[in-house]
């Protein structure tokens, strides 16, 4: 029981990261519906609970990571820190700037996100309403935890889950895999079948066409958030916005 509830907030809370904070919110790769957009930010809240990333502070953050990738002004460059909990906790405190509105970001990073007050700010930032995600989630453990180590290892990764997150992507995806582009920076395509972060272990593919809502660029490679963004377009929730891009244009570069 623990492991399935695990399983799905891990599964869940990074497919609303990919498909709501990062390819909507920072990328637009796609269009909606006022109303549905509600409906998906509500979610995303829901669902990430204790450690929701308001989009706006996704969203300013993550163009910086495109424009700077793997320089000194890159919010998370691997090869400027001893281990991924420094990287993350100097991305935290950069991250915290723009949420809480402390610093003003370069004009060409900011707007066109979506925005909601109530769910970002009032609900997402406030401490008693962490703790309360974080209440319910121990209440399953307690209920449901055969052994004393679930509760030990496992419960406290729902809590930071986000980070968790952010840790692997950020750091794996320019540190470890396969280079199938030469985008001048260290990103990499780390899984060819990215079932533990949705797609987003597809760094270098997605460094080389930002604007692509699909992650995979060659034949084995399988991005699972793209086929759920898919499917929702199929069911006409969502409308992609950018042409797929169907080959694969320039000569392999050898791993480094
Ligand atoms: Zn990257
Ligand atoms: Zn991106």
């Amino acid at each position: 029981m623990v492991y399935a509830f695990f399983a799905g907030h891990w599964l869940l809370s990074v497919l609303f990261q990919s498909v709501f904070q990062h390819r909507y919110a920072a990328h637009k790769m796609y269009t909606m519906g006022p109303r549905t957009e509600r409906v998906i930010h509500f979610l995303a809240w829901l669902v990430q609970g204790s450690s929701y990333l308001n989009p706006r502070g996704y969203a300013i953050l993550h163009r910086e990571h495109h424009a700077f990738s793997d320089t000194e002004r890159d919010p998370h460059a691997p090869g400027f820190h001893q281990n991924a909990l420094a990287m993350m906790w100097r991305t935290k405190k950069r991250y915290d700037d723009y949420a809480h509105d402390r610093v003003k970001p370069e004009a060409r990073f900011d707007g066109d996100v979506p925005q909601w007050k109530l769910i970002d700010v009032t609900l997402g930032q406030s401490w008693p309403m962490r703790v309360l995600f974080g209440v319910a989630y121990a209440a399953f453990y307690f209920a449901f935890a055969t052994h004393w180590w679930q509760i030990a290892f496992m419960l406290p990764v729902h809590f930071v889950m986000g980070p968790v997150h952010g840790a692997i992507v950020n750091w794996c995806g320019h540190k470890y895999g396969y280079q199938s582009f030469d985008n001048g920076d260290k990103s990499r395509n780390t899984l060819p079948f990215d079932f533990v972060t949705m797609g987003e272990l597809f760094q270098n593919n997605h460094h080389k066409y930002g604007a692509s809502p699909n992650f995979a660029a060659r034949w084995f490679e399988l991005d699972p958030g793209w086929q759920v963004l898919r499917l929702m377009a199929l069911a006409r929730i969502v409308t992609i916005r950018t042409p797929q891009r169907a080959v694969f244009p320039e000569p392999l570069r050898q791993a480094a």
